[in-house]
């Protein structure tokens, strides 16, 4: 039995084959994955990894796909939309969101009950599963800074993590191999964090902040990792390339960290755009720009 007639039994599991993955991430580029796979049940979650296991079919998760480029050949192998997994539950001064849930939800419930701290977070188009993957993170503070667990799936049983077994780190976690995926997480608030007169501030200040210095278009966000003391904005700024561009691609006249692809670009141009950056950066700086965008497939 090939994959797909195997899971049509699952439930909570939708195959697709030959597949236009691009239409779920947000730079919109790249070719189609062999499979496309969306769960909405843990059930099917286990049911899916384990039939690609069995079947040698490689796979990865994709979420809200605001921190990947696919490329233009596609994924050889399934991609499993986990953004079905989205319930969000409060529980006793905690929330406990499912990995497909969008973290601005989880935020805005949390502020419902007046447990603050997670709203420097709000503008990040993330899902829990992606944010936790990519520790993700916004003016000083990160998703970690209010997470108590994480629970994945793995040979069909669910294992709790503590905060400490995510091995979170500046945009990295344990997850980031994408062998076992996050089913849910638990997020807990410092309590002593109340309202105050600035909380309003706080929110005013963050939307205020990301439309003044990330730019409009299709983007991934921040494409290289902040070198340690600096900003990778700065120097790639400092070394003239805000505006430079291939093809339909180009660096941000906003924010140097961001690559702003046009209508009619493709991954193989982001991907170019993306080395040159590092190449002469390097070249002159001295610097290696480490990438923060995840690549799904191959790139020459
Ligand atoms: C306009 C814009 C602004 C941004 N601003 C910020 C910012 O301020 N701070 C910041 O940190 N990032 C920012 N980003 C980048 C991006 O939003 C984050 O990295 C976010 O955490 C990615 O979440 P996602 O749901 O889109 O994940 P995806 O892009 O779908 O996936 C990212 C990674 O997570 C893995 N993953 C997803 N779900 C699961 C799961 N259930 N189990 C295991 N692995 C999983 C994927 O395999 C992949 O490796 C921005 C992006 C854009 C487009």
């Amino acid at each position: 039995m090939n994959l797909q007639k195997e899971l049509s039994l699952s439930h909570g599991v939708a195959v697709f084959t030959d597949y236009p993955a691009r239409l779920h991430t947000a730079y919109g580029t790249g070719g189609n994955c062999d499979y496309f796979i969306k769960v909405s049940s843990i059930k099917g979650l286990n049911d899916v990894v384990e039939s690609c296991k069995e079947h040698g079919v490689p796979y990865k998760f994709l979420a809200n796909g605001t921190n990947v480029l696919l490329a233009d050949k596609g994924y050889r192998g399934a991609l499993i939309s986990t953004l079905g997994l989205n319930w969000i539950k409060y529980e006793s001064d905690k929330i406990r969101a499912g990995s497909g849930a969008l973290l601005k939800k989880v935020i805005c419930l949390a502020l419902s009950y007046d447990l603050y701290g997670g709203e420097y977070l709000i503008g990040i188009p993330a899902s829990v599963g992606g944010a936790l993957c990519m520790n993700a993170g916004a003016y000083g503070k990160t998703v970690s800074d209010i997470i108590e667990s994480v629970t994945i799936l793995k040979q069909g049983a669910l294992y709790k993590l503590s905060k400490n077994e995510c091995e979170f780190g500046y945009r990295k976690s344990i997850f980031l191999t994408n062998e076992y995926p996050i089913v849910e997480a638990l997020f807990s608030f410092d309590k002593s964090v109340g309202y105050d007169d600035r909380f309003g501030d706080r929110i005013d200040l963050c939307t205020k902040l990301r439309n003044q210095t990330q730019p409009q278009g299709k983007s991934c966000g921040s494409v290289f990792k902040n070198p340690a003391g600096d900003y990778a904005g700065r120097i790639i700024e400092s070394c003239g390339l805000k505006g430079y561009g291939i093809g339909n691609v180009s660096v941000s006249q906003k924010h140097a960290n961001f690559i702003i692809a046009k209508n009619g670009a493709s991954s193989k141009e982001i991907y170019a755009l993306m080395q040159y950056i590092k190449n002469r950066v390097y070249q002159l700086t001295g610097i290696t720009l480490e990438r923060e965008v995840q690549l799904l497939g191959e790139f020459e």
